[in-house]
């Protein structure tokens, strides 16, 4: 089963992530190594280049930032997702392609449908079994993640951000099955609750 959290710069993924992975293993013995978590851009030596090259190198044009991102996922997917699933393990990914679609068609100087079409090629057509979306209002974000330690990417204004919110929202409009919203804005433990409850649907808990 593969499950991707998504959502804005701050609003909790890697926390409730973690969180979940740990209920799993102690709260419902699931074998360590049958969980895998995982995070993109990254999520391989050659994705951990690319990222390096995404958040930290020169300005990237946007169909060339497009193909990285779809080039980091395309071997992500195909060398440790993939595989894993193959395994019947269950995969956690710290965002997927929902994420290309809002920050890189957010932008609008490429359409999301655009996205969304490079993006499911790349992955051969693979979506995860449920996406948990944590929506978190723009400016608390911003709060969230302080002025230290923002990458190019997320020192990108306030407008962009809002504009990345607002089409994950209406990707989970348009895909009710697959998405969970759950408002990041409460205390992480009850966020926590939310997410069980969602993923107990696909996990069979
Ligand atoms: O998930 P994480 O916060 O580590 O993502 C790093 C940065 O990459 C974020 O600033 C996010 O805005 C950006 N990103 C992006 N397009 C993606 C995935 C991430 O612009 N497809």
């Amino acid at each position: 089963v593969f499950i991707s959290f998504e959502g804005g710069d701050g609003a909790g993924k890697s926390t409730q992530m973690r969180m979940l992975r740990d209920h799993l293993v102690t709260e419902r013995s699931v074998a360590e190594d049958l969980i895998l978590t995982t995070r993109e851009p990254g999520g391989t030596p050659l994705g951990e280049s690319i990222r390096e090259l995404l958040l930290h190198g020169e300005h990237v044009e946007p169909r060339a930032e497009a193909l990285l991102y779809a080039a980091d996922r395309a071997h992500h997917i195909a060398t440790v997702v993939r595989p894993h699933l193959a395994r019947g393990g269950l995969v956690l990914g710290d965002r997927y392609l929902d994420s290309s679609v809002a920050y890189q068609g957010a932008g609008r100087e490429l359409s999301p449908e655009e996205i969304a079409g490079l993006s499911l090629w790349a992955v051969d057509g693979l979506l995860p079994h449920r996406t948990i979306l944590l929506d978190v209002p723009t400016s608390a974000l911003d709060e969230r993640r302080g002025p230290a330690g923002k990458d190019r990417l997320e020192s990108a204004g306030l407008e962009f951000h809002e504009a990345v919110r607002e089409e994950f929202l209406e990707l989970a409009r348009a895909d009710p099955e697959r998405y969970a919203v759950i408002d990041g804005t409460r205390p992480r433990e009850e966020v926590h609750a939310e997410v069980l409850a969602s993923v107990a649907e696909v996990l069979s808990l």
